[in-house]
């Protein structure tokens, strides 16, 4: 069978623009299927296991950048600090800490991104706006030397509310926006990662910057994850 992940590549590729980063997310999907996605081009891989991502980091090509878009296990990101490019969910401040921790004992900088709360479901992991603020204007932050908060993540409800999405969206972008004149060593604001598969069109009208898509490339995933 033709799996046709080129072609669901190029075709995704021609309604992002040109500012818009590009995350294929491969979660539970087989090397191959990456291998694919590698060949037509695709370099910015996502996935939300960390052993996971550990395993296929080691089997595929060192040029590919690996982001951590899952909900993260503190004890866990020790196996990815060693080549992780972007950690996208980071909703505590001592899962930033523990970043910062193992970052500096491969003597890196880790990028991370700060999860906002936008869905209406309690389900979803993050950070309110105002405990964004607090850690972005912390002390503690400062002492952080091996991080780096490039920027904002979130998901939105899980819904086919257009209204609604766009709502969550746009109230992102706006906090996202008042927050960017905020720069210091290792806060610099430029990522908004937001739009999956089922809506990331409506997230670039709304200012993402970074889209997320699994199934959309891929095709659907075998089970829940
Ligand atoms: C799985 C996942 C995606 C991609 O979902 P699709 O609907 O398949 O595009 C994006 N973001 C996060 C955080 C995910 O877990």
């Amino acid at each position: 069978m033709i799996t046709g992940i080129k072609e669901n590549l190029e075709k995704i590729i021609t309604t992002i623009p040109k500012n818009v980063t590009l995350v294929a997310v491969s979660k539970t999907k087989p090397i191959a299927d990456i291998k694919e996605a590698y060949h037509a081009g695709q370099r910015i891989f996502g996935e939300n296991k960390v052993q996971e991502m550990a395993a296929k980091y080691e089997a595929l090509p060192k040029d590919i950048q690996w982001h951590m878009i899952g909900h993260l296990q503190r004890n866990k990101v020790k196996y990815m600090a060693p080549f992780v490019s972007l950690i996208h969910g980071v909703d505590s401040f001592k899962t930033l800490q523990e970043i910062n921790k193992q970052a500096k004992k491969h003597n890196r900088i880790i990028n991370c991104l700060l999860q906002a709360k936008i869905a209406q479901e309690d389900t979803k992991f993050g950070f309110s706006f105002n405990e964004i603020e607090t850690i972005l204007h912390s002390k503690e932050l400062v002492d952080l030397k091996n991080i780096n908060v490039t920027g904002l993540m979130a998901m939105a409800s899980f819904t086919n509310n257009q209204t609604q999405l766009a709502k969550e969206f746009s109230s992102l972008k706006l906090f996202f926006d008042k927050l960017k004149p905020l720069q210091t060593t290792n806060v610099n604001l430029e990522t908004l990662s937001m739009g999956m598969s089922g809506d990331y069109e409506l997230a670039i009208k709304n200012g993402s910057t970074m889209v997320r898509i699994g199934s959309l490339i891929f095709g659907a995933r075998n089970y829940i994850v």
